[in-house]
C-alpha cells in the first residue's frame, strides 16, 4: 500500500520502499507512455500489486506504477467463455462482476485481495481442479515490453510471450490487461471436519481422487488436521445454503481471525505456551457443510499478519515431507503457533510454475508476525530442497538462479522470452536479479 508520504509498505510489514517516482496509470496508452518515458530516461520500472507478497518481488525503488487506476471489467466474452479486466482490477471486483453475470473462475486461492496481474505474476494458486493456479486460467494478456511496444499476446500472437508471461515475475513487461478463461457460476459444497494426523496423511492421493478440491491444515504440536473438502453440486445457485451471518461472524471473523489472532500474539510471547495453544485452537474447530457460489467458499479475510514460506513438492512425496518436518519440528523442539497448510495441485505447462511439469503437493508454512521465522523456514527449506521442492515465488525462501535454473524443466524457454521482451532490464530489481540471475 502507497502511504501519504509515499511509502510503499506490503501486507505483512517486510518490504518498504519509498519509489524515486510514482504514476497512477488509468489507460494501456498511460503505460505505454510511462514505459518509454523510464527507457529513454535509463531508469528502471514496475508496477505492483496489492503487496500481498512476503518477498521483495514487487520492490519498486526507482519508478513505480501505482495500479489503482488500472482497473475495470474490459469485456466478457460470453462465446469463448473468458473475462478481460485491467491488470490493476482486484480479485474481490473481479469475483463480483463474474457472480453478477452469472459466470465464475474456476479455481482461485484463499483471499481476494489481490490484483489480477500481481496474482498471476507468482503462480497464486488454489488447490485441485484442472487448472489450481489463476496463471493456468490465463489464455491472453497484453504487456508493455522493456523496448516500449504493446503486445498483445494470444495462443495465435506472441504465444511464446504469453506462455512465459502468464507467470512473469513481473519481469517481462507492465501487463495491462488478462483474459481469463471463465465457466457458468456454479454452487460449491464445502465439507470441513478435524481427523487425525495419521488418517490425513495416509488418505492424501485418496482425498486428492475423490474431491475436486482438498485442504488440510495441521497444528504443530497436536495430532489433529483440519480437513477442508469442496465439491461441485449439480445445483442451481438459488438452491445454495450458504453458512448464516452470524455463524460466519462467530467462526470466521471472531474464532479464525479475532481469537486466533490474540492465541498468536499470546504464543509468540510465551513460547512454552503454544502447544496448548495449538491443542485449544483445533478442540475449537467443529464440523461444518455448506455450499455456496464458489469464491464465497474459496476465499476468507485473513486480518491475522504473518510470515509465510511455500514449497511444492512433487505430490506422490508430499504425505512422507510433512512426516519429516514434522519430525524435524520436535527434534529442534520449535513452538510454532500457526498450522502448516496442505493443498495438492495437477501439472501445468507453465514454465516458471511450481507445478510445471508435475503434480504436487504445496506445503506452506506460518509464523505469527511477532515471532522470529528464520530458524524454522530455513529449517524446513532444507528439508524441501532435498526432496526437489519449488518455492512460491510470493512467498519467503532463500533459493538463488543457480540452484533454481535446474529445478525448472523450462527455464530456458523464460530465459529466452525475455531477452526478447526486457533486453536491457528495464523491469529488474534485487530480487529478480537473485532468482532470475539479473
Ligand atoms: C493473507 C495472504 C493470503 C495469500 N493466499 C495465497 C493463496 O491462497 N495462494 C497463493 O498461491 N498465494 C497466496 N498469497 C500470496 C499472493 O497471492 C501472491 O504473493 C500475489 O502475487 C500477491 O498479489 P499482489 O496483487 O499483492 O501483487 P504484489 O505482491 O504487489 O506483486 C507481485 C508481483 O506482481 C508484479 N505485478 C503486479 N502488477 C503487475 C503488472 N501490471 N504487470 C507486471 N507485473 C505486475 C509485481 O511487480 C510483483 O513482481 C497470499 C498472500 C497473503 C498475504
Amino acid at each position: 500500500m502507497l502511504g501519504p508520504t509515499r511509502r510503499w509498505r506490503s501486507w505483512s510489514g517486510l518490504v518498504e520502499i519509498v519509489p524515486t517516482t510514482v504514476h497512477a496509470p488509468a489507460t494501456p496508452a498511460d503505460v505505454v507512455h510511462a514505459v518509454r518515458e523510464a527507457i529513454t530516461a535509463g531508469r528502471r520500472i514496475k508496477m505492483v500489486g496489492s503487496g500481498h507478497s512476503f518477498t521483495d518481488v514487487a520492490l519498486a525503488d526507482d519508478v513505480m506504477l501505482d495500479p489503482a487506476a488500472l482497473s475495470g471489467i474490459v469485456a466478457i466474452d460470453r462465446d469463448a467463455h473468458t473475462v478481460t479486466a485491467l491488470a490493476g482490477t482486484r480479485l474481490r471486483d473481479l469475483n463480483a462482476a463474474l457472480t453478477a453475470a452469472g459466470l465464475s473462475l474456476h479455481n482461485m486461492g484463499d483471499i481476494d485481495a489481490q490484483t489480477i496481474a500481481g496474482a498471476i505474476s507468482t503462480g497464486t494458486h488454489g488447490t485441485g481442479g484442472i487448472w489450481s493456479s489463476l496463471s493456468a486460467q490465463v489464455v491472453g494478456l497484453e504487456l508493455v515490453t522493456g523496448t516500449g511496444e504493446l503486445l498483445r499476446c494470444t495462443p495465435e500472437q506472441h504465444p511464446e510471450v504469453l506462455a512465459s508471461a502468464r507467470l512473469g515475475l513481473g519481469a517481462l513487461g507492465i501487463i495491462t490487461a488478462v483474459t481469463l478463461r471463465v465457466e457458468p457460476v456454479f454452487v460449491l459444497e464445502a465439507h470441513e471436519e478435524v481427523v487425525g494426523w495419521d488418517e490425513a496423511l495416509d488418505s492424501l492421493d485418496r482425498l486428492a481422487a475423490e474431491n475436486h478440491h482438498v485442504d488440510g491444515y495441521w497444528f504443530p504440536g497436536t495430532d489433529r488436521v483440519q480437513l477442508k473438502r469442496n465439491n461441485r453440486l449439480a445445483a442451481d445457485v438459488a438452491e445454495r445454503s450458504p453458512l448464516p451471518r452470524w455463524r460466519e461472524l462467530l467462526e470466521d471473523e471472531l474464532m479464525a481471525n479475532g481469537a486466533f489472532g490474540a492465541l498468536t500474539a499470546v504464543g509468540a510471547r510465551v513460547p512454552r505456551l503454544v502447544p496448548a495453544l495449538n491443542r485449544f485452537a483445533a478442540s475449537q474447530l467443529s464440523a461444518r457443510t455448506y455450499s455456496d457460489v464458489p469464491h464465497r467458499v474459496f476465499t476468507a479475510p485473513r486480518r491475522v499478519v504473518f510470515r509465510e514460506m511455500e514449497y511444492a513438492v512433487p505430490r506422490a512425496v508430499g504425505g512422507e515431507v510433512l512426516r519429516e518436518v514434522r519430525s524435524l519440528i520436535e527434534r529442534r523442539g520449535w513452538r510454532i503457533g500457526f498450522p502448516v497448510e496442505i493443498r495438492m495441485t495437477p501439472a501445468d505447462d507453465i514454465p516458471l510454475s511450481a507445478s510445471s511439469g508435475r503434480d504436487s503437493t504445496y506445503l506452506a508454512f506460518h509464523t505469527p508476525r511477532a515471532a522470529d521465522h528464520t530458524a524454522y523456514f530455513a529449517g524446513v527449506e532444507e528439508v524441501l530442497r532435498a526432496y526437489d521442492g519449488r518455492p512460491h515465488w510470493g512467498k519467503l525462501h532463500s533459493r538463488t538462479a543457480a540452484d533454481l535454473a535446474p529445478a525448472y524443466p523450462r527455464w530456458e524457454e523464460f530465459a529466452t522470452v525475455r531477452e526478447q521482451v526486457d533486453p536491457d532490464r528495464v523491469f529488474t530489481n534485487g530480487y529478480l536479479r537473485r532468482v532470475l540471475g539479473s
